[in-house]
């Protein structure tokens, strides 16, 4: 890939000196410690991302968490252990902030900033998980100086934050942030476009699904696990499966299921940060539309595997590009047709009619006209879950992600990745 970068800026921060001599045949998980850090407490994609890197991670790590939550109790379930420091100025910062945001939460920022420098002393390398953490480690830096990765999960445009957020990520990334790895091209193009940094300092690593997870759950009887899932039987059923979130778009399924009368959907998932009003307008948008019958609020779930196993179709109805879409490749581990909006990370997945179906974002014609569709061929709708099921062992498994995320933490710290047996992701 070509670089952006004029011949002499400086791409990421720095292309530091190895932690240890980079012949050396090591597993790096066994001899690189880490502080992980994640600003939520919720469990999201990010979340879910860090869960399988710091259960395998075999040297000294811990988990510092800048919120309270059901993550912490999940980490300490697996052994993990964890750290709460949590400051409510801090968390209370959104997205979007604007600079008397950022002033009034001035001092928890220096408080968490000191926090997180004095844990991440004992550790080698410091790994900021979102942007919060990303923003609060990376300014420590003078105090710990400690290597830092960043494990970008957010697409870093105008639509998405703040002008005062980009610019602290610019000037963080050039100046503080040693190494980047991004969950999707459309994430880390983002980084490119935002900071002119050359693509190549931005490697990618899909997230990965742990496919025993889904292989477990018996979906011979979808008509006993509907029964023990409280779901409606033999009605055709599609899922969408994510936080209750404007942009996540569940006002588009709710649009289509309208014009679909023998449609029955359930959403899953939960307003995780605040979005309590987006809730609140998806039961009124309901009642106006006449589908309250057909339609069911299922809540937070822990046990994702059954629910996409249960239905009959998978809707993913993102409004703006997604920086990946865990979802989508859950979908496709448990067995179903996925329909998806075509943006961001999501087209990195989804191959349209092939391993499953595209429609524009926000457009509840089409997204109607593609359920209709995969209702009406079964045989097509199989034929898509077959290949997606396919595709997902080999590109997107746990293994992969585990392994592709050690090399690229390895080549970081100059540590040789033990093992050359998984094959790349698609990149
Ligand atoms: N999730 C879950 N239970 C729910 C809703 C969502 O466990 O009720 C999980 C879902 O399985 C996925 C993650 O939350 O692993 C959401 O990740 P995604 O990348 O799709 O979206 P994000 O929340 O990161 O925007």
């Amino acid at each position: 890939m070509k670089s952006t970068a004029p011949a002499n800026a400086p791409v990421i921060a720095s292309q530091a000196t190895p932690l240890y001599a980079p012949s050396y045949p090591a597993d790096v998980s066994r001899v690189v410690s880490i502080l992980f850090v994640d600003q939520s407490g919720q469990l999201g994609g990010a979340e879910f991302s860090l869960l399988p890197l710091a259960v395998t991670w075999a040297a000294r790590r811990e988990v510092l968490l800048l919120s309270d939550g059901p993550f912490r109790t999940r980490l300490e379930s697996l052994g993990v252990p964890v750290r709460v420091a949590c400051d409510t100025r801090v968390s209370g910062i959104r997205k979007r902030a604007v600079h008397v945001n950022w002033l009034m939460a001035l001092p928890g920022i220096v408080r968490q900033i000191r926090t997180i420098a004095r844990h991440a002393e004992s550790f080698d390398v410091l790994f900021l998980n979102t942007q919060k953490a990303l923003v609060l480690g990376a300014l420590g830096k003078p105090l710990h100086r400690k290597r830092i990765i960043w494990h970008l999960h957010d697409i870093m445009s105008g639509d998405h934050f703040g002008p005062l957020q980009r610019l602290i990520v610019r000037w963080l990334t050039r100046y503080a942030v040693d190494h980047v790895v991004a969950n999707s091209h459309a994430s880390a193009a983002s980084l490119v476009a935002l900071t002119g940094c050359a693509p190549e300092a931005v490697p990618v690593v899909h997230n990965g699904v742990d496919l025993n997870e889904f292989s477990h759950v018996d979906d011979a009887d979808t008509g006993a696990l509907r029964r023990r899932l409280g779901l409606p039987e033999d009605v055709y059923l599609a899922g969408l499966f994510g936080r209750l979130a404007p942009w996540k778009g569940q006002h588009i399924a709710l649009a289509a299921l309208a014009r679909l009368p023998d449609l029955h959907l359930v959403l899953v998932g939960s307003a995780l940060f605040g979005e309590q009003a987006y809730v609140a307008s998806l039961r009124e948008q309901a009642a106006r539309l006449g589908v309250e019958d057909r339609l069911i609020f299922a809540g937070f779930r822990d046990d994702m595997p059954a629910w996409m196993k249960a239905v009959d179709v998978i809707l993913h109805t993102s409004t703006e590009p997604e920086p990946f879409g865990r979802v989508i490749i859950e979908g496709m581990a448990a067995g179903r047709p996925v329909i998806a909006a075509s943006a961001g990370g999501v087209t990195e997945i989804v191959r349209h009619r092939k391993n499953g179906w595209l429609v524009p974002p926000g457009n509840v014609e089409a997204l109607a006209d593609a359920i209709e569709t995969l209702h009406a061929a079964p045989e097509l709708a199989q034929r898509l879950a077959d290949q997606a099921l396919i595709d997902v062992s080999r590109q997107f498994s746990v293994e992969a992600y585990l392994e592709q995320m050690k090399r690229t933490i390895a080549l970081a710290t100059g540590v040789a990745a033990i093992t050359n047996a998984a094959s790349p992701a698609s990149a």
